[in-house]
This record gives structure tokens, sequence and C-alpha cells, in this order.
């Protein structure tokens, strides 16, 4: 069998790796000419970090990302809500890694050349159409530079890997439109230095209308008793009209929003310095697609943000697609044609995954924020008089095992 991947972001590469190691043919290609370390921050949660470490790449993620082992809430005072250990610290058997999603793919684009040839991510390359009959399935390229076309490739099945702009998606749902904004535009960067709190720990502060989001993702700054911290500002204007999408890369102004965390020294960090002390600031509106019906249609799927696309509440964008990569290729494993793999790898995780894009649009995993932004009035003494621990520990039960890493079943999957 022989599978042609479209996009070598995380879900692409992972998917190829995945495949190989089951014994079936992988080629992944990919948009861009040169695959650059972009982006900032990403997390990988343990039910992920437990598919990669199966496909051997534990000691290489270790050896470049942080293992986090708590994540905090604080009010936009800096005033602790909520702490709860994650990763190994919690119990599970594999850690929690905090990356620079750059790294993530170089670790992952290594190992797809290394174990399928040096051919087998063919960059440059981007899927323009595609046609399939009862034999296969054809899919044609153009340039991404010129846009001419350079050629096409078959193979038994096609899977779209090709993120939140996917062209696959867009051939099987014409009329879908471009993704639907949150109202939170984010400002990402990462600034270098010195550790906060215990140098392992995700901060998320403020309530539903503005949020900081922090967490250091570097194993080599750490060895040097630094930290190269990651943080979002996300600024909430549900009247925006004005919000565009052009690409990962686009660079934002600190003027747009530093002012509005002013005040948000605390004695743990001082935000607006982790701000201005950092060199490129990207900006991103927050977005996502509705949860389709169909991955599936005859050879061909969807896989990863191509098929749900998901805010990044709940550090799950990342580990889905990882997930997603896993479950396609047990199917195509076990199931003898390759359009019944593909609906029974559609069976098993199109509900899961539509079930976080509709949990992460009410910012389910931070909900306690609101919670205590709601009912705590200012300088109340204790904020657990006001929101419970038992409706905190509720909350954060709830979303590990919706979003499938609960710790029982992730360990359990040991076996
Ligand atoms: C450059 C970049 C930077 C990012 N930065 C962050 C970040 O800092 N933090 C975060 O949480 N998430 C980030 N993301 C998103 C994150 O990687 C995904 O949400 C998640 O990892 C799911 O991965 P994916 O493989 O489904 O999608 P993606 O990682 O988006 O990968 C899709 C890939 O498909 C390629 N592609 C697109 N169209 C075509 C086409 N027609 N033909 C062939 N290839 C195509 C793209 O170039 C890309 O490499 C970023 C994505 C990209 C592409």
């Amino acid at each position: 069998m022989r599978v042609l991947v479209a996009g070598g972001g995380i879900g692409g590469l992972t998917t190829a790796l995945s495949l190989h190691e089951a014994g079936i043919d992988a080629v992944v290609y990919e948009s861009v000419r040169e695959l650059k370390e972009l982006g900032v921050g990403i997390n990988l949660l343990p039910h992920a970090v437990r598919e990669l470490s199966a496909l051997g790449l534990r000691p290489a993620l270790a050896a470049a990302a942080i293992e986090t082992q708590a994540l905090a809430y604080y009010t936009k005072r800096g005033r602790p809500i909520w702490r709860e250990p994650r990763g190994l610290a919690a119990g599970y058997q594999w850690p929690q890694y905090s990356i620079h999603r750059g790294r993530l793919s170089t670790i992952l684009a290594h190992a797809v050349r290394e174990r399928l040839g040096a051919n087998a991510v063919r960059t440059g390359h981007r899927i323009a159409h595609f046609e399939q009959d009862d034999d296969g399935v054809t899919a044609h390229f153009v340039d991404s530079g010129t846009g001419k076309t350079i050629g096409s490739d078959r193979g038994d099945v096609l899977v779209g890997a090709d993120g939140i702009h996917s062209t696959i998606r867009r051939a099987l749902y014409p009329d879908e439109g471009p993704p639907r904004f949150s109202g939170v535009t984010m400002w990402r960067g990462v600034t270098e230095q010195e550790p906060f709190l215990d140098g392992r720990t995700m901060a998320i502060a403020g309530n539903w209308d503005i949020r900081a989001v922090i967490y250091p993702i570097s194993r080599e700054a750490a060895a040097r008793e630094q930290s190269l911290i990651n943080w979002v500002a996300e600024i909430r204007d549900e009247e925006k009209t004005n919000w565009r999408w052009e690409d990962w890369d686009r660079q934002g102004s600190k003027s747009d929003f530093a002012p509005a965390f002013r005040d948000w020294r605390f004695d743990w960090l001082d935000v607006p310095r982790l701000f201005r002390e950092s060199d490129t600031v990207f900006e991103f509106p927050m977005a996502d697609r509705d949860p389709v019906e169909r991955w599936s249609f005859g050879r061909v799927t969807l896989l990863g943000d191509a098929a749900h696309p998901m805010y990044p509440s709940g550090s799950n964008g990342a580990a889905q697609a990882v997930l997603d990569a896993a479950a396609l290729t047990r199917a195509l494993q076990t199931e003898p044609r390759e359009d019944d793999a593909l609906c029974v790898y559609q069976a098993e995780r199109l509900g899961p995954t539509a079930e976080i894009v509709r949990m992460n649009r009410e910012f389910a995993a931070e909900r306690v924020l609101r919670l205590v932004d709601e009912r705590c009035p200012p300088n109340c003494e204790n904020i657990h008089d006001y929101v419970p621990l038992e409706e905190m520990e509720e909350i954060a039960r709830q979303y590990s095992q919706i979003a499938g890493f609960d710790r029982s079943v992730v360990n359990d999957r040991l076996a």
C-alpha cells in the first residue's frame, strides 16, 4: 500500500512515521520550499507523547523540550487560583512536553528522512487537486512559489494533513468558506529570561476577556539555567471585524496589546517585561471551523487541523493530530479495503475531536478563570469560598476525560 500525505506539519510527518513503522509506504508533499523552524510554543499531552514514544522519538523530545510538571491558573492580578500536576508529576506514564513548534517539526522531519529516505518529504509541492477511481488516487501538485504545475503522484490513499486552510478540505467542502473567528486575537512570542516559578510550570492568568498563557519550552536554555519562555497575550473583542488570517508567520505589533497588560507585574513574573524583551511578535486571530460530518471520501481523508481545527485552549491541537496519525495507521493495518479503513479511522476520531472543538469554544479547560472573575468580589479573602475546590477539580477532570487524556485511560493503554 502507498499513502500520499499532503502537508508536512506535525500531523503529516507523524502520519508518515507511523505508517512506516507499520510497514506501509508513505510520501509527504509539503507546500513550503524549505522546512524552517516556524511557530512558537506548543504542548504535547501525555497521550500524544505515548504515541510519539512508540515511534522511538522520546529521547529526541526529552532533549529538546521542557517536561512540564504543573499547570497553574491565576487572576489577572497574579493571585493563585488553581494548580494541578501535569505529566509524570500527575502520575502519567508519559510526560507532558512543552516545546518549540519548529523544533518539534525538525525532529519529526529528520526522523522521516532518516527512516523513509531523503526523498520522503518533497518540499515545494502544493497539492492543487486530486481525483480517485476504483484502483487508486492521483494527486496533482504545483510549485508553491510560481504556481506552475510540477507533476502528479498516484497512491492507494490520500491524506489531507494540510492545515487549517486545507486545499483538500476545500475540495470536499467547496462552500465552507474561511475559518470562524472567535473574537479573540492572540499575540505570541518567545523571550529568554531567568526561570519563573519552578521553571517547569505552564501559567495561565486572566479572565474571559484578557489572558496571558506563559510556559518555558527549551531544555537547552534550562541547561544554561535560563528559560526560553513562550507567551501568548489574548484579548477578546467580539466587535472586531477587520481580522485577517494571512499566515502563521504574520508579524504583529506590541503596541496593539502590551498596554492592556501594563499592570501585570506579579511577584512571580513581570509580564510587561516579558513582552518588552521579546524580539518578534506574531499575531493570529483565534479561529476554528465547525465540525463536519465526514472526513473520509473513498480513498481520501483529512487529518489534524485540516480535519478539526480548534482553538489552542487546553493544549490540544498538536496532540490530536498525533492521535489521528496513530488511529489512521491502525485502521489501514487492520482493514483489507482502503475505503473501509478510512471510515473506521473517521469513526474513531471524528466524534471525540468534534467534542473538543465545541468544548474549546467555551474555553472549558480554563473555565475556572471565568468563574473566579464572575463570582469573587474584588479583594475577596478566599477564592474557594466562591468557587469551591471540588468544583475546580471537577472542571479539570471533565476536560481531561473528554479530551482523551484522563490518566487512567492513558495509562491503561500500557497493556
Ligand atoms: C508555520 C506554522 C506555525 C505554527 N505555529 C504554531 C504555534 O506557534 N503554536 C501552536 O499552537 N500552533 C501552531 N501551528 C499550528 C499547529 O502546528 C497545528 O495546530 C497542529 O500541530 C496540527 O498540525 P497539522 O499538521 O494538522 O497542521 P499544521 O501544523 O498547520 O501543518 C499543515 C502543513 O501543511 C502544509 N500545507 C498547507 N497547504 C498545503 C498544500 N495545499 N499542499 C501541501 N502542503 C500544504 C503547511 O505548509 C503545513 O506545513 C503552526 C502551524 C504552522 C503551519
